[in-house]
């Protein structure tokens, strides 16, 4: 009997030094928690993690107040968008699209893919100091790696915005992996709006680690939501920007001419 209590403590004993290596692999591999308010908001990134240092220390942060802007005639930025199934997830941030292959944006010569759209509240740029109920980025990989970022501005108008009702129809409440709708559709050509003037600077994620060398393309244009999809987004998230950053030395273009 004693023998066999020993037994059960070795046994005990094992399980939880298991449970403490695992812990602390854990903790290793993943990144650091954040949040978007207190102990582990935006004004704290910097200091969560090593990795996280640009947060801090990054000259060229995103968002920024999109003001004084020169204006130029930008030619050379072009979407071509395909229909994609709805792939999508709660990330405990935001809920992320996950977009097809085969969509791409070019800029400057560059060729970058879509590789998902994801939304903030309220807006993380503002224009003239003025934020807005909601903005949606679609990020872009090139084969190098170089991400370019396209961001419109969503307000709140009569109708459910119908490129959009499919994703906000199927907003995933709970954190979890990624899942693909059957049946459904989506094409992001009809998600931005119709007159495409923007401005443009080279910036960082919005989120940690908060790497710099994005080119921001922000459509000048907002996109109307309905208010029952605003309000379906809020559910999941009332607050997920960034503040704006300082733009420091940094060149901010507006486009000018329509129709480049
Ligand atoms: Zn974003």
């Amino acid at each position: 009997m004693l023998f066999t209590r020993r037994l059960m403590l070795v046994f005990v004993l094992l399980l939880a030094s298991l449970a403490i290596t695992t812990a602390l692999a854990a903790q290793e591999s993943e990144p650091p928690h954040w949040t978007y308010e207190g102990e582990e908001g935006p004004d704290h990134w910097g200091e969560l993690d090593a990795a996280y240092e640009m947060c801090a220390l990054g000259l060229e942060q995103s968002p920024i107040d999109l003001t004084d802007a020169e204006a130029f005639d930008l030619v050379g930025v072009q979407t071509n968008y395909q229909p994609s199934a709805l792939t999508i997830f709660n990330n405990g941030h935001t809920v992320q699209v996950n977009y097809d292959a085969g969509s791409t944006l070019v800029v400057n010569g560059v060729t970058y893919e879509l590789a998902q759209f994801h939304f903030h509240t309220p807006s993380e740029h503002m224009i003239d100091g003025v934020a807005f109920p909601m903005e949606v980025h679609f990020v872009h990989r090139s084969a190098d790696g170089d991400l370019a970022v396209i961001g419109v501005m969503l307000v709140e108008g009569e109708a459910d915005n119908e490129a959009f009702a499919p994703v906000f129809a199927a907003l995933p409440s709970e954190a979890g992996d990624p899942s693909t709708i059957a049946g459904v559709t989506i094409d992001a050509s009809a998600m931005l709006p119709a007159e495409q003037l923007f401005y443009t600077y080279r910036g960082s994620l919005t989120t940690p680690p908060c790497y710099e060398g994005v080119r921001w393309i922000v459509m000048t244009t907002p996109v109307e939501l309905s208010a029952a999809q605003i309000e379906a987004f809020h559910a999941l998230f009332e607050l997920n920007a960034r503040p704006v950053q300082l733009i420091n030395e940094r060149d901010l273009l507006v486009d000018s001419v329509p129709g480049n």
